[in-house]
């Protein structure tokens, strides 16, 4: 199999399973016009965060990397009238971005962005979250997983993308901190009682990845 094939088939899914969408298909526009990197989620994985959200009943969500609000709306549309969710990013001119986004979906009144580092905004918030999507800074992955521990109850969801990183992930001497960053997270997931986790590789549009999906038990 090969790139052009993970294309056509993700194209195939997506025009079958998901109905065009003018504010997110704007979200992407307006992300590329403000020149922020095409780094969001896959539409279908975006889907599947929706649809996790909704599985769970999430009525508050924490997102960590934020960019144009891709993702943050495919989550908050599953939210409910009363829901809310915080979504947390680095770069100011992405957040502004995000915040047009977000309001242009009807979302504002349920979402906040919090613009600094994660590391800084992430002890000022306040839990439970019922549902956690890390996807900024990968370096940074297991502190970003601490604090969404720290913030969930038992029968609240962790999702962490881009774990996988073109298979470098089982490079064990890799000198890339993004791929250290995402096996000390593993490291951290296989030591930690308080969780059940399983990891998908993905292959589509944005090549070979994946997302690791856990589950807080206590
Ligand atoms: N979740 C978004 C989506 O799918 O639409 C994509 C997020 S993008 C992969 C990663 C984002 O994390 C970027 O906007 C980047 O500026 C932000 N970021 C990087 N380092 C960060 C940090 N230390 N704290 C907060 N955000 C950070």
């Amino acid at each position: 199999m090969d790139q052009q094939t993970w294309t056509a088939v993700d194209q195939y899914f997506t025009s079958a399973l998901l109905p065009p969408d003018p504010a997110l298909t704007a979200t992407l526009e307006s992300s590329t016009r403000g020149g922020l990197p095409p780094i969001a989620v896959a539409p279908l994985q975006g889907k599947l965060l929706h649809l996790l959200a909704k599985l769970t009943g999430a009525k508050s969500i924490l997102e960590v990397g934020t960019l144009g609000g891709y993702s943050t709306i495919w989550l908050a549309r599953a939210l409910p009238a009363d829901g809310r969710l915080i979504t947390l990013e680095y770069e100011p001119k992405h957040a502004a971005v995000a915040r047009a986004n977000i309001e242009a979906a009807g979302l504002a009144d349920r979402v906040e962005v919090r613009v600094g580092a994660a590391l800084d905004t992430l002890p000022e918030l306040e839990g439970p979250f019922d549902l956690s999507f890390i996807d900024a800074d990968k370096v940074n992955n297991p502190e970003y997983f601490r604090w969404a521990l720290e913030y969930s109850r038992p029968g609240s969801v962790i999702v962490v993308d881009n774990v996988v990183r073109g298979g470098a992930v089982v490079q064990a001497d890799s000198t890339d901190p993004s791929v250290q960053g995402v096996r000390k997270l593993h490291e951290l997931i296989a030591n930690e009682p308080r969780v059940d986790a399983t990891a998908l590789q993905t292959v589509g549009d944005k090549g070979y990845d994946g997302l690791t999906i856990a589950l807080v038990t206590s």
